[in-house]
């Protein structure tokens, strides 16, 4: 049966068209490392590997071990390629061809995804600020096109940011894309994937619990839901909802809002612990009217 009404669907979200929106979704900030908001992509450079290249790619690191890390994301042996990259560019040895679409691992992370519907196969640097190079957006487009009826929309900037640090986390494993843009009737309106902001998801060789532990420790607005049964992740990007976890058993049961995992409802916590701040303070009844009267 299909349900045409958002209400509904916010209550509980079919399998088909999932992402809830409810209208009670708090605003809470979890712990973690936050997204980078980087420069956005720039040339990039491909160095032709030489003896003297490795040399001066050596020295560099050696020294650039020394500096501080000020970027978390970036870990010391990333500043040290680019800083030696970087040389080699600006050197006179012509050895360095400008190239747009080699990779920067201080700007991005590589990563292949597989679409399992279409089996196609695309591999990516998404920038940790969500920036796409036009040629790049265009490919990713393609690839997270609706699989009923081929229609194509972009996929929003700050679900790529996330994609991008879930892409680092797990360097060299295939990402493969369940279900991205959704354009179809069943699709519900609310849905997240209908408007470029979600992707269903697993990352190949990696237990999806480990996946979900990383996703939700990141301190930015996203809806994460769990599916246990058919072993993937949806991730969503959800600026004005705040972030929000859900599990799904089966296929047909159910959402489980704020389940275990996700360390409970934090507007209900936030709330029993006003309430019980509220009990401590306030003298019970009796006590107060006992101590106001007279000592005899
Ligand atoms: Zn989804």
């Amino acid at each position: 049966m299909q349900n045409e009404s958002p209400l509904f669907e916010n209550r509980r979200p079919g399998a088909g068209g999932e992402t809830p929106l409810g209208p009670d979704v708090p605003e809470i900030t979890m712990p973690g490392p936050s997204l980078g908001n980087g420069p956005p992509l720039a040339l990039l450079t491909t160095v032709t590997l030489s003896p003297i290249v490795v040399l001066i790619g050596m020295r560099i690191s050696a020294t650039a071990t020394l500096a501080p890390v000020a970027d978390p994301w970036v870990p010391s042996s990333g500043i040290a390629a680019s800083i030696a990259v970087q040389t080699l560019a600006d050197s006179p040895i012509s050895m360095v061809q400008k190239d747009a679409s080699a990779p920067d691992s201080s700007q991005g992370a590589q990563v292949t995804m597989y679409n399992v519907n279409s089996r196609e196969s695309e591999t990516f640097v998404l920038p940790y600020d969500g920036v796409l190079s036009r040629a790049d957006q265009k490919r990713l487009t393609h690839l997270f096109r609706c699989k009923r009826t081929g229609h194509e929309l972009s996929p929003d900037q700050g679900l790529i940011k996330v994609l991008a640090h879930i892409a680092k986390r797990y360097d060299g494993h295939v990402l493969e894309v369940v279900s991205a843009h959704r354009h179809n009737r069943g699709t519900s309106r609310t849905s997240k994937h209908r408007t470029g902001h979600a992707l269903d998801f697993r990352v190949q060789g990696v237990n999806v619990k480990d996946v979900r532990a990383f996703v939700w420790q990141m301190q930015e607005p996203i809806g994460l839901g769990y599916y246990r049964e058919q072993k993937f992740l949806h991730v969503d990007w959800r600026p004005v909802d705040g972030k929000i976890a859900w599990d799904q058993r089966t296929e047909d049961s159910a959402y489980k809002y704020w389940p275990k995992w996700s360390g409970g409802d934090p507007h209900k916590k936030a709330q029993k612990a006003a309430k019980a701040k509220a009990k401590k303070k306030r003298p019970s009844r009796g006590k107060a009217l006992r101590s106001s009267q007279p000592q005899v």
